[in-house]
């Protein structure tokens, strides 16, 4: 496995993960926080990503020399970007997911090539793994079918919704093979692929600036060279915790966010807003046992133990019930100024419901916790 030191070498970023955190604050807060109306109306801040991944942000967090691997830095950086606006932190999660795929898996060639620069924030891309990781938990059926071919699979179907696309973009997708059920196969898929499309044609409430697609597949030829795992099980319990967990990041910059409305009104309005039953102080107190419990699973994403696992579940469905519940008081915190188009408080709110729905859903997460054996 390419060492992560190595992959930061290799591609001229930082070394040091502490200055990667600030770098991205730095971007975040110059770059960023000017853009977030914007992003919340349907731009995609493909700059912005950029200038995250040449800073080392989707770096940090791949499988090291000795088989670990440590989350909580690229966690750190998603939630710098996640104060200011959730859409960005989720394409942040799209592109750590994705070179986590690939440095996950046993695909040498992958890591060099596509894995490399989707590390370094060159090749930008995500994941269709909702479908898949509800077909696993028994909530749904497989949407993408493929057939052996010679050097490869041709795959048909759709997914509703991938983000982080274009049409130099790739993907992480699973397919079922239609001759054998219940065998599933991981690949990476070049958007640009022959038979390939992109459809976008809905608006969604937030959220909408992160270039999402439904993704039409009509026979696209997968290479055995774009392989990540056949068949999946083995490699799926490796890296289930690291896509689970990365997604903290949302949760704790969009609840950091929403602490910094309800203390902004203070000076103005705390006479009154200190009657609410719920205070920064007691969000600033959620947060800060999210940020513990995170850290420490963040340090073991390997870890096979089921009471592992169970844990990243349960500090999984806190990230998203704290966020809603965040912004929920930081709109009744900021009233009226929160709630003109232009206002911080609802657009911080409508992007928290995402935290709870992005799969692994609060209700998937739920029923993932009631079929666990305990
Ligand atoms: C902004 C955004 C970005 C997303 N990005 C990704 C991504 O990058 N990768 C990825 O794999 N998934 C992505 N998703 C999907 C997401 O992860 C969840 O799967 C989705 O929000 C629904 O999850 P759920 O468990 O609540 O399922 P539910 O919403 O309860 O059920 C999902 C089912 O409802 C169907 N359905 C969808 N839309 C409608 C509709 N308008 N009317 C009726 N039925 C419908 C779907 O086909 C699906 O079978 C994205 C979703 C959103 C809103």
């Amino acid at each position: 496995m390419l060492d992560v030191r190595t992959l930061h070498r290799d591609c001229a970023v930082a070394t040091d993960d502490a200055p990667i955190v600030e770098a991205v604050r730095r971007i975040a807060a110059h770059d960023l926080a000017p853009l977030v109306r914007e992003i919340d109306a349907g731009l995609y801040p493909e700059n912005v990503l950029r200038s995250f991944g040449a800073a080392g942000a989707y770096g940090t967090h791949l499988p090291n020399s000795a088989g670990g691997a440590d989350l909580s830095t690229a966690i750190a950086a998603m939630a710098a970007a996640g104060e200011h606006c959730l859409a960005t932190a989720f394409c942040m999660w799209c592109q750590d997911a994705l070179a986590w795929y690939v440095f996950a898996s046993d695909n040498a060639a992958l890591k060099q090539t596509i894995g490399r620069s989707a590390a370094r924030g060159e090749a930008l891309g995500g994941t269709g793994l909702s479908n898949p990781m509800k077909t696993f938990f028994d909530i749904e059926t497989m949407r993408l079918k493929a057939r052996r071919v010679a050097g490869g699979f041709e795959v048909r179907g759709a997914l509703p919704w991938v983000s982080n696309l274009g049409p130099d973009h790739y993907f992480g997708a699973v397919f079922e093979l239609e001759d054998a059920p219940r065998h599933f196969v991981m690949a990476i898929v070049p958007c640009a692929s022959e038979g390939l499309r992109l459809v976008g044609d809905h608006k969604f409430v937030a959220l909408d600036g992160t270039r999402t697609f439904g993704v039409q597949f009509r026979d696209v030829f997968i290479p055995d060279a774009n392989v990540l795992a056949d068949p999946i099980e083995p490699y799926l319990k490796r890296i289930r915790a690291g896509f689970v967990l990365l997604q903290a990041g949302m949760a704790i910059g969009l609840i950091r966010g929403c602490i910094d409305l309800m203390l902004q009104t203070r000076s103005s309005l705390g006479h009154v807003n200190k009657y609410l039953e719920m205070q920064p102080e007691d969000f600033e107190q959620k947060l800060e046992s999210l940020e513990i419990g995170v850290e420490l699973l963040a340090a073991t994403p390997f870890e096979p133990d089921p009471s592992y696992w169970r844990q990243v579940i349960e500090t999984r469905l806190a990230a998203g019930e704290t966020s809603v519940a965040a912004a929920h008081w930081a709109m009744l915190h900021c009233g009226a100024r929160g709630y003109v188009s232009t206002g911080a408080a609802q657009r911080r709110l409508r992007e928290a419901y995402f935290v709870a729905i992005v799969t692994p859903a609060t209700k998937q997460l739920r029923k993932m916790l009631a079929d666990m054996p305990r």
